[in-house]
């Protein structure tokens, strides 16, 4: 059985006390009053966070991730960040190919797989995001656009490297719009995928990674995506930014 996850991707969001607080009220609740989700939980603050942000979550099962990293190891890229700056503050995961670093930071496949290739050499978990525009899914062209996107990046990883990823489907009409896929098409695109990974890598990888949905998940909607077979859970942006609400999409 896969275990589910659920990530906050709280973009540019939150200054140190909002970032802070947020996540010292979560955990008190989590575990103060014993929570019980089961699931993997993972937060993605703003890089001046990310240290005191795993700091604060030390000993606990809360992880944190970073929203991006630089393709390069080091050098001179003004206002970037790179892998090894992030492990060397203990974090172990980033978020790469969300589809705003494509759309305004005009992020291509080719510097995604850069991205991908640094992340890995620093033992950094992927949360790798693919997705069509509304154009695409209204040309009926959804599964090739996917199909390009993991071909050009996630699919030039070996079958040892593969296991550092989950994988989110995150339909671009549907982030921040309030415009959930229904999880009939959200569950088809996730069986797309897990066929593809097990054309791929076979069957005993296809099975274990994460392929978790994204676009405006909420608390009323989180159980009918989640409850389908092949969708692990969700990245979850905009209501992941009130405690209640993400408490409770995490319990559903
Ligand atoms: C996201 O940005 O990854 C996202 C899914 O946002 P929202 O939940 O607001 O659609």
């Amino acid at each position: 059985m896969r275990k589910k996850v659920v990530i906050a991707n709280w973009k540019m969001n939150y200054d140190f006390h909002e970032t802070t607080s947020f996540i010292r009220n979560f955990l008190k609740i989590v575990f103060e009053k014993k929570i019980n989700h089961n699931k993997e939980i993972i937060i993605a603050p703003s890089f001046p966070f990310l240290h005191i942000s795993n700091q604060i979550s030390q000993g606990t099962t809360l992880n944190i991730a970073a929203q991006n990293i630089h393709q390069k190891e080091k050098g001179p890229y003004t206002g970037e960040v790179s892998a090894s700056m992030l492990k060397s503050i203990g974090v172990q995961k980033v978020i790469l190919g969300h589809s705003e670093r494509r759309e305004f930071f005009f992020e291509k496949n080719n510097v995604l797989l850069k991205k991908i290739k640094i992340a890995l050499k620093y033992g950094l978990n992927i949360i790798f995001c693919v997705g069509e525009s509304y154009l695409e899914r209204s040309n009926d062209q959804q599964f090739e656009i996917i199909k390009d996107q993991l071909k050009k990046t996630v699919f030039d990883c070996s079958s040892d490297e593969i296991k550092s990823f989950y994988i989110a489907y995150e339909p671009i009409w549907a982030i921040g719009t309030g415009k959930t896929a229904t999880f009939e098409q959200a569950q088809t695109m996730h069986e797309f995928i897990r066929s593809l990974l097990l054309e791929k890598y076979g069957e005993r990888i296809s099975n274990r990674i994460p392929i978790l949905y994204g676009g405006s998940i909420n608390d009323f909607n989180a159980k009918d995506l989640f409850y389908q077979k092949d969708i692990d859970g969700g990245l979850v942006g905009t209501s992941s930014m009130e405690l209640k609400k993400f408490l409770k999409i995490i319990q559903s």
